[in-house]
């Protein structure tokens, strides 16, 4: 046992841990976790903890379906929401299969792996993503669509309960080591946005799972659902993630060259042209259902056509005002569905495609596209985003670079989502087609 692991089992003892939860997530970036009692640390810790991977969305099949969790110490965490008395922990694990083989389906693997191709050019990663989401009414243990407040943006919104919610989950993440930053109101009626400090991208991506885990958790003991649907309601504001991203080398910001154009680097300038040159087949991850598709439309602050821009917040890329170590491009399609590690994984990929390559991204973008038409559009070369989840599956399966971040079994397994999801939609006949078409035909 290393001297790691024993100043954790003592932590665990010490602060009266009672259950620890192993915790990992499948391919739709969905938590899963197994329980175990305190008195379990030891073996979790040494040699991990087999589990039965074949029941798992986008894991294995049933005849090689033996998987290891092998907890990551660094994320190790008390859930505050939890009661004191029988104190529950978590670690998120890595996944490994016979040899102890990183698992090729693991969604944190992937970004692992990914991180480790950046090592190799020299690069660390930071993300920033902000999550947006809608607090509803739940009746009868059933979440609705109903809102909770109908606050609006930046909102002052009187201390009613979604408040409380709001404040509690900032409370948690912050007992969490999350670095809270701000939290508001956002556009729409019930609908929230927490932001928190950008840090590494694993370090990141587990906390947006942890994120949702805790606000879902909170409303629940308030009687609500914290929705992270990426378009609950048609015709106000859908919910985003959008996320802010930066290389640096040498514990320096790789993005920000004084003496620039913009005081962007070429190393900022390759990162955009590589994002918008794989910007079609990064939407199948980074908005992975077939409600996606129904946020990234004109009208609603959501992105729909591939240009960026250090200003408009039309564009999918824009380059938020400040510089020096905080020079970053946010990216603003990914939606709250998205696995945060695959769609991590992808961005990181595609920026460094941009670099290795040196592509340089077209002119920016400083009008506003929801009103240009698309004579001009076609003129700027501003192309459009996948408009639902065939189209950017279809985008996903011609990207070789992404499809290699991803890995044969990620891909095949997305690939079947994306097919079955399709056909499910396809089946069923909407409401929206009985009031077109029923009386008048
Ligand atoms: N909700 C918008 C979206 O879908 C973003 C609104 C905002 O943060 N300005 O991306
Ligand atoms: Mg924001
Ligand atoms: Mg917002
Ligand atoms: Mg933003």
């Amino acid at each position: 046992m290393t001297t790691d692991i024993q100043k954790f089992l003592k932590k665990i003892e010490a602060e009266n841990v009672k259950f620890i939860r192993l915790q990992f997530t499948d391919i739709q970036g969905l938590p899963k976790n197994v329980s175990i009692p305190a008195i379990q640390a030891e073996k979790a810790l040494t040699d991990g903890i087999w589990f039965d991977g074949s029941s798992i969305e986008g894991f294995a099949r049933i005849e090689e379906s033996d998987m290891l969790l092998k907890p990551d110490l660094a994320t190790y965490a008390v859930l505050p929401w939890r009661p004191g008395e029988g104190k529950v922990a978590r670690f998120i694990c890595d996944i490994q299969t016979y040899g102890n083989k990183p698992f090729e389906g693991d969604p944190r693997n992937v970004l692992r792996r990914t991180i480790a191709e950046a090592a190799k050019m020299g690069f660390t990663f930071n993300t920033g993503p902000e999550l947006e989401f809608f607090l509803f009414r739940m009746i009868d243990g059933v979440p609705t669509t109903e809102f909770e407040d109908r606050g609006a943006y930046f909102d002052l919104a009187p201390t009613d309960a979604a408040e409380d919610v709001r404040r509690d989950v900032v409370l948690a993440l912050s007992d969490m080591g999350f670095e809270i930053e701000a939290s508001h109101h956002e556009v729409a009626d019930s609908q929230h946005e927490i932001d928190f400090k950008y840090g590494d991208v694993l370090t990141t991506a587990d906390r947006v799972i942890t994120f949702k885990f805790a606000a879902k958790s909170i409303a629940l003991q308030y009687g609500m659902h914290a929705s992270f649907m990426a378009k609950p309601i048609a015709g106000i504001n859908g919910s985003g993630m959008h996320t802010h991203g930066s290389l640096s080398k040498n514990g320096k910001n790789a993005f920000y060259d004084p003496n620039a154009e913009l005081q962007l680097s070429d190393t900022a300038m390759y990162y955009i042209g590589g994002l918008l040159k794989h910007a079609k087949a990064i939407t199948r991850v980074a908005n992975p259902t077939i409600n996606s598709y129904k946020r990234l439309v004109p009208g609603y602050e959501a992105p729909c056509y591939i240009s960026w821009s250090a200003a408009n917040r039309s564009a999918l890329i824009r380059v938020p005002a400040a510089r020096g170590n905080s020079t970053r491009a946010e990216l603003r399609s990914p939606d709250p569905m998205c696995n945060p590690y695959l769609t991590f994984a992808c961005m990181l990929a595609a920026g460094l495609d941009g670099v290795k390559n040196k592509i340089m991204p077209p002119d920016m973008t400083n009008s506003n596209i929801y009103h240009m038409d698309a004579k001009l559009r076609k003129k700027l070369r501003i192309d459009m985003l996948p408009g639902s989840l065939a189209e950017s599956n279809a985008a996903l399966l011609r990207d070789d670079v992404l499809c290699d971040t991803l890995g044969v079994h990620v891909v095949d397994n997305l690939s079947r989502i994306a097919e079955m999801e399709t056909d499910a939609f396809r089946l069923t006949v909407h409401p929206w087609e009985l009031d077109r078409y029923l009386a008048t035909y």
